[in-house]
């Protein structure tokens, strides 16, 4: 081949979340997607009304003045509340297309998940569109294994798995490591209703305002 060209394409980040609330999990995928993928900015998508998920505790506006919080210092990310602002049940599929739609052909979109959600892949809404509008970067979460997927994910990675995310727009699954990070929102809810806030898990301003806004004090 010739000389290979500068990587110019701009590589964008997408991770989804309920995020109620945002906590050092999520803050640690961002981060670490951001290095390990040489992600040029990460959009961070708070779910609207969510689908699989049941009500959430805090309200919207709630949910994202968190994520304003937590992320302050990290330049590269960027809230992107599209869903919020869409209202209704909120797909991945649908948002990948809107970012599509406003960013055009030539960027690198890629959606950042965490390996239980990989395992639920096969039951999102139009989950074969994804991969054409987007790679897929997956993290280890706990002991949800990165092996065993539901056969309908097994074929998507057979067919897209890759070592490295390549110089495409779309089209490609891909592992990214990072420290592991017990911790979940449920979990979390749950200890601040018990009046037992794990302090190293949730950034000090978003735990802060969880106290000023006596959030998630019923479990
Ligand atoms: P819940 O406990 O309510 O399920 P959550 O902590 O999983 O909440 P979400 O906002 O639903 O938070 O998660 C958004 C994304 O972050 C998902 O892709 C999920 O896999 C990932 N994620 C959340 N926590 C972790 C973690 N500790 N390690 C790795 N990935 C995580």
């Amino acid at each position: 081949m010739g000389m290979t060209a500068p990587a110019t394409r701009l590589r964008i980040g997408v991770f989804g979340g309920t995020f109620d609330p945002i906590h050092i999990g999520h803050l640690t995928i961002v981060r670490w997607a951001h290095a390990e993928l040489r992600l040029d900015v990460v959009r961070v998508v708070p779910t609207g009304e969510s689908w699989q998920k049941a009500q959430a505790g805090a309200s919207a506006d709630q949910r994202l003045a968190m994520l304003q919080l937590a992320l302050v210092s990290d330049t590269f990310a960027q809230i992107d509340d599209r869903e919020l602002r869409r209202g209704g049940p909120s797909y991945s599929v649908d948002t990948l297309e809107s970012l599509r739609h406003e960013l055009g052909n030539e960027a690198a979109l890629v959606l950042i998940m965490g390996s239980d959600q990989l395992h639920n892949l096969a039951s999102w809404h139009r989950f074969e569109a994804i991969l054409g509008l987007a790679h897929i970067a997956v993290t280890q979460r706990e002991d949800v294994r990165l092996s065993q997927f539901p056969n309908a994910v097994e074929q998507l990675l057979a067919a897209h798995g890759s070592d490295r995310l390549p110089d495409t727009a779309a089209g490609s699954i891909v592992f990214f490591r990072m420290p592991m990070m017990p911790v979940s929102a449920t979990v979390l809810r749950r200890q601040i209703a018990a009046h037992q806030p794990p302090v190293e898990l949730l950034p000090g301003a978003v735990l802060d305002y969880i106290n000023q806004h006596k959030l998630y004090r019923s479990p």
